[in-house]
C-alpha cells in the first residue's frame, strides 16, 4: 500500500509545483510559460516557444508522452488510497519503454491514465497533444479512438468473443467512422503474423495468437502510442518472448510508441530503457546500449539510474538504505562532481555512502 505521510512535501510543494506545460505538439498556442516551481511566472511570451527563461527546453517540451507531478487517488469508503504520488515520466516518439514495479505500485494506474480511461487527481498528463487532465468528454473518446491503443493481460478483454479476429480488428475502424475496414483488418492480421486465421473467433485461438488479434486491434486506427499493461501475464515464457519481439518489430517497423508494463525481467532487458515504478513513482530508470569495445566486440551495456523529480526528490534503492542502516534523516555533501550520502549515526561512518555523480544532475530543467 502506499500511503504514507509527507506533510512536508505535500503542503508546501503540491500547489505552485504544478508548472504549465507546453503542448508537445501544439507548439504555438499561446500558453502561460512557467519557470521552475514558479507560480508567479512572469511573462515570458517574448521566449522562443518551449524555453525556460533560462533557455532551456521546459519540462516535457518535445516528449510524446508527457506525465508531470501526476497525483491519483481513489476513495474507497472513508479511505483514500494514494495510487500515484507525484509520478514524473517523459517517452519520446518512437520509443518502447518497459514499465516495472511490485504489485499494488501504480502501474496499471499510470497504464489507465495514460490511455484516457482514468482522470488524474492532480499533475499534468500530456500525450500527443492531448491534455489528459482536462479534455472533454467528446475529444476523450476521439483520443481513446485514434490516438492510444490498448492491449491488457486478460485475454478475454481485448476482443469480442462472438466476432472472428479480422472482425475484430475491424470494429475500432467502424466505430471510429472508417469505411474498407476489411483490407486493413486483413493486413494487420498479416502484419501480426495470423494472415490464416481471420475467420477464426477468439475460442478457437491460442492465448499467444489471440494477443496478437490483440495486437492488431490496438493497431487499428495508426495510434501514436500502444499501451500494453503485462501482455504476456497470462502466456507462457516461451509465447510471451514471441509476442514480446513482435511487439518491438512493430516499435521498428511503424514507428509506433509503446509502452509496456511486464513482470518479466527477461522481457523488460529488451528495451533500452526500463523505468521502475515505486510507490507510486518513477524510482529508477535503466539504460542499455550497444558499444563497441576495444577487441571489436559490441558489448551490451546496462545502466541504472535514480530519478530526480522536479522538486529535487529521489528514492535511494532499498539496498543501499538497508546497506547503511539509513533511516529519517542523512547528511548530503555537495563535491565537485557527485553528492554524498552519510547516515546520521554521531557521524559516523563518514565517506561510505558516496553517491555516484550519475544520481546528480542530470540536467533538465529541474
Ligand atoms: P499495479 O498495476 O502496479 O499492481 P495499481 O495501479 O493497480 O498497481 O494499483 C495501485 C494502488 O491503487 C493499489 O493500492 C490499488 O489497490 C489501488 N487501486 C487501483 N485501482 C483502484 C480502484 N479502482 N479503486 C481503489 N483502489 C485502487
Ligand atoms: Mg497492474
Amino acid at each position: 500500500m502506499s500511503q504514507r505521510h509527507e506533510p512536508s512535501a505535500w503542503s508546501s510543494e503540491a500547489g505552485p509545483q504544478i508548472e504549465e506545460l507546453p503542448s508537445p505538439s501544439h507548439g504555438g498556442s499561446p500558453d502561460p510559460a512557467g519557470g521552475v516551481g514558479d507560480a508567479a511566472a512572469a511573462s515570458t511570451s517574448t521566449l522562443p516557444t518551449g524555453l525556460s527563461r533560462q533557455g532551456r527546453p521546459r519540462y516535457g517540451e518535445g516528449a510524446l508522452i508527457s506525465c508531470d507531478n501526476l497525483v491519483k487517488i481513489f476513495k474507497v469508503a472513508d479511505l483514500e488510497v494514494v495510487a500515484l504520488q507525484g509520478l514524473d515520466l517523459l517517452v519520446n516518439a518512437g520509443e518502447m519503454i518497459a514499465i516495472v514495479g511490485a504489485s499494488g505500485s501504480g502501474k496499471s494506474t499510470l497504464m489507465n491514465i495514460l490511455g484516457g480511461l482514468e482522470v488524474p487527481s492532480a499533475g499534468r498528463a500530456v500525450v500527443a497533444g492531448f491534455e489528459l487532465t482536462s479534455i472533454g468528454r467528446r475529444e476523450r473518446t476521439r483520443y481513446r479512438r485514434r490516438v492510444v491503443g490498448f492491449v491488457w493481460q486478460q485475454t478475454a478483454r481485448n476482443l469480442l468473443p462472438y466476432l472472428s479476429a479480422v472482425e475484430n480488428v475491424e470494429m475500432p475502424m467502424i466505430l471510429d467512422g472508417r469505411r474498407k475496414t476489411r483490407a486493413r483488418a486483413t493486413e494487420l492480421l498479416g502484419l501480426v503474423g495470423l494472415p490464416d486465421r481471420l475467420e477464426h473467433r477468439p475460442e478457437r485461438l491460442s492465448g499467444g495468437e489471440q494477443q496478437r488479434v490483440a495486437i492488431a486491434v490496438a493497431l487499428a486506427n495508426e495510434p501514436k502510442v500502444v499501451l500494453a499493461d503485462e501482455p504476456t501475464g497470462e502466456l507462457d515464457s516461451g509465447t510471451s518472448l514471441e509476442v514480446f519481439a513482435l511487439l518491438r518489430r512493430i516499435n521498428e517497423q511503424l514507428g509506433t510508441t509503446i509502452v509496456t508494463v511486464t513482470h518479466d525481467p527477461v522481457v523488460s532487458e529488451q528495451v533500452q530503457r526500463t523505468v521502475a515504478i515505486r510507490d507510486g513513482r518513477t524510482s529508477t530508470e535503466t539504460l542499455r546500449r550497444t558499444e563497441l569495445g576495444d577487441d571489436g566486440d559490441h558489448r551490451a551495456i546496462s545502466e541504472e539510474f535514480a530519478v530526480l523529480d522536479r522538486a529535487g526528490r529521489l528514492q535511494l534503492p532499498k539496498q543501499h538504505i538497508a546497506a547503511l542502516e539509513l533511516q529519517h534523516r542523512v547528511r548530503l555533501r555537495l563535491e565537485d562532481d557527485h553528492v554524498g550520502v552519510w547516515p546520521d549515526k554521531d557521524g559516523a561512518k563518514a565517506g561510505s555512502g558516496t553517491a555516484g555523480s550519475g544520481t546528480a544532475g542530470e540536467g533538465d530543467d529541474r
